[in-house]
């Protein structure tokens, strides 16, 4: 049973119009119901409650990162057969004791990437991987707990291709040469044999394969036991068929019955029992939905060109699988036979044939049972970008991943383009993430911001479009940390993107940083407004470990000394000095920054009041070290200037890299922040 029935006329995901989700994420898009997924956990979990067993899910069916959290949340191990699968369940919080590593063909680098993460075990299927297994983990100083995956040499009677349990298939171990396999293993000072596997295929439709393989295994388990090789578990693998059309799987009671059963009559002490379950939980939990765009009339038959193909489920072309096909409106009117196909040019690119429908050009239909080996076997062939997938739940929606954009498909081809701004001194690299979306992973920013051999700047911003005039604005600092906000940078973004022709120019800018919602306004060619968010005094907030005062005194490289704190986003001391030119911001300000009363460390501040309307300041940054400009920092020293009565509002500060005008009117008001920016290179790298 799934979540996506017709009510009336119309076809929901749980408690949402299908139609609804069409218009707001577009099509093709794959929608999956997060109650159909909960109670297929569930139902395989319950089934087994009798007997210790390990559920590790077999990422291949599905690898999303928040189907992935789901399961991991509801308690799940992972199946995973590379190093990207690794780093996905890794993403979406997996215990690492609960992965299994399958695959015929592990890299050096998998292996070495799962022992330096401490997964639960391997599953080995030759000699060879498993002496590279003992060389790598000998190497680390580690032991790799591994299981053999034998060829029990059954025949699962499912398509082929996804058979894997016969004597001719590339995968396990001869079942006659297991149990010397298990003696080389017992050799190796950096591997624990600590249990065995099998898996013989998937979509499988018959209890009595999967009996006859556990009964295998269970025979090799006892045989070596008298060899004083004992296991603590068997692995069953995945394969349990599911209904796509008119077939009757065996229910998951009979299937644990029939599995449980066999443990209890043949195995030879107690072993634990786990599953690796990938199209069981997965196929059912989502449709694909898709428009149809030409209705295309040939010599004997109709075809539905549809926008989605095989490159969106590609499991109708490779196995000639059939998936129900249904309209996402019923419409009272003749129904026609029609073939659903792509608009991909190979004649295999279709979704279903001779189909009965009541449909029309411009229609949506949904493509059943589609939640596993779908978007996971999809592809960009013919240069199709990957298509939207949303989650729902009861009348929630989530995309849970974008649809991909053209630039998407050519980023790994074109050089990098960049644009570097300038603002009061401070330089910045911009990325424009919808022109070209790649990650940035920490070491690749340290690289890029290098003086000598990147580009060199004080921080890199990326931004990227949310809608209208709304854009997602990252920070990251030189060293490849992430910073909260950025008001020079936002004068920076805001010229980027009226130099760039991409806003409408009448109306403020909103950039969404990683915790708040800046506002810029443009007031002149070059000249910008930033809202910096209202300061907050309170420890908590900056944070700071002490309670709330005005003025906090601690020692700091080996002196006393005095200052404020205020967080504008992030956090802030502020120290009043005679001289500016004599402040010790190398000093006392790494000091300060550093020390633990700061548990997230902290900018530090050196102001000197000048007058009514103006100070000067040097910042200490963290992460950075003395920079020449920190428009959060002129923010929080003006604002404690105005609230000690030394400064009138608005106040000018005179920072290295040159001045800002800060306004602020007082308590629960917002600070303002005004000045300048410009534009002073343009490259690819
Ligand atoms: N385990 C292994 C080793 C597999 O190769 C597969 C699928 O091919 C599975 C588990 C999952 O199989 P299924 O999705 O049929 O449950």
């Amino acid at each position: 049973m799934d979540y996506f029935l017709y009510k009336g006329d119309e076809l929901y995901a749980e408690e949402v119009l299908v139609s609804k989700i069409a218009e707001q994420y577009g099509t093709p898009c794959y929608i999956y119901s997060q109650q159909t997924l909960e109670r297929h956990w569930h139902a395989v979990d319950a089934a087994f409650a009798q007997h210790p067993h390990r559920i590790c899910y077999a990422v291949k069916a599905n690898g999303n990162l928040t189907l992935l959290k789901i399961l991991a949340d509801l308690g799940a191990g992972f199946d995973i057969v590379s190093g990207g699968e690794l780093a996905r369940v890794m993403a979406a919080g997996a215990d690492p004791q609960k992965i299994v590593f399958s695959g015929v063909g592990k890299t050096t680098a998998e292996i070495r990437q799962a022992l330096s993460i401490g997964i639960g075990v391997f599953n080995v299927e030759s000699l060879p991987e498993i002496h590279r297994i003992n060389d790598i983990a000998e190497s680390m100083g580690k032991i790799a707990a591994v299981a053999v995956r034998i060829n029990p040499d059954i025949n699962a009677h499912t398509h082929p291709y996804i058979s894997t349990g016969l004597a001719h298939n590339k995968f396990g171990i001869d079942k006659n040469e297991v149990i010397a396999v298990y003696k080389t293993i017992r050799q190796l000072p950096a591997l624990k044999a600590v249990g065995m596997a099998c898996h013989i295929g998937s979509q499988i439709l018959e209890l009595t394969p999967f009996a006859e393989a556990l009964s295998c295994v269970l025979q090799l388990v006892t045989a070596l036991k008298e060899h004083n090789i004992i296991l603590q578990h068997v692995d069953v693998g995945g394969g349990l068929g599911v209904c796509y059309d008119t077939e009757i799987p065996p229910s998951l009671v009979e299937y644990a019955s029939t599995l449980l059963s066999t443990l209890h009559k043949q195995a030879p002490y107690p072993l634990d029992l786990w599953l690796e379950p990938g199209r069981v939980l997965m196929a059912n939990a989502a449709i694909l939905v898709a428009k149809i765009e030409y209705l295309k009339e040939s010599a004997n038959k109709t075809f539905a060109i549809l926008d989605a193909g095989m490159t969106d489920l590609v499991r109708p072309a490779l196995y000639d699988a059939h998936h129900k096909i249904i309209a996402v409106k019923k419409l009272a009117q003749k129904e026609i036979t029609v073939d659903l196909v792509g608009p991909v040019c190979e004649s295999s690119d279709f979704l279903g044939k001779s189909r009965l429908l009541a449909i029309n050009t411009g229609d949506l239909i949904a493509v059943r049972s589609v939640g596993a080996y779908g978007f996971s076997m999809g592809s960009h062939y013919n240069a199709r970008p990957r298509c939207a997938e949303v989650l729902v739940h009861k009348d929630e929606t989530q995309l849970i991943r974008r649809r991909e954009t053209i630039a998407d498909l050519l980023s790994h081809e074109q050089k990098q383009p960049f644009i570097k701004m300038q603002a009061l001194g401070n330089d910045f690299v911009l990325l424009d993430l919808d022109e070209n979306p790649e990650l940035w992973s920490s070491d690749k920013i340290k690289q890029f911001s290098h003086r000598q051999t990147g580009i060199g700047f004080d921080q890199l911003l990326t931004i990227q479009r949310k809608e209208g005039n709304q854009f997602y604005y990252k920070i990251y600092n030189a060293d490849g940390g992430e910073v909260e906000q950025c008001g020079n940078g936002a004068r920076a973004v805001a010229l980027y993107l009226i130099l760039e022709n991409k806003i409408e120019c009448s109306k403020d800018i909103q950039l969404l940083t990683c915790n708040r919602l800046m506002t810029v306004k443009t007031i002149g060619p070059h000249r910008f407004v930033v809202d910096m968010g209202k300061p907050d005094f309170s420890p908590a907030a900056i944070p700071l470990q002490m309670p709330l005062q005005d003025q906090y005194e601690i020692v700091a490289d080996d002196e006393a000394c005095n200052f404020s704190a205020v967080s504008m986003g992030n956090p802030h001391a502020v120290l009043r000095v005679e001289a500016i030119d004599n402040a010790p911001v190398q000093t006392l300000g790494k000091a300060l920054c550093l020390h633990p009363c700061f548990p997230k460390q902290s900018n530090v501040g050196f102001m000197q009041i000048i007058d009514k309307h103006r100070l000067a300041l040097r910042v200490y940054e963290r992460g950075v070290g003395e920079t020449l400009a920190c428009g959060s920092g002129a923010c929080a020293a003006a604002v404690i200037a105005i609230r000690d009565g030394d400064c009138q509002s608005p106040v000018t500060v005179q920072l290295t890299g040159g001045e800002l005008i800060i306004h602020w009117q007082g308590k629960n008001e917002p600070v303002w922040m005004e000045g300048d920016a410009q534009c002073v290179y343009e490259g690819t790298v």
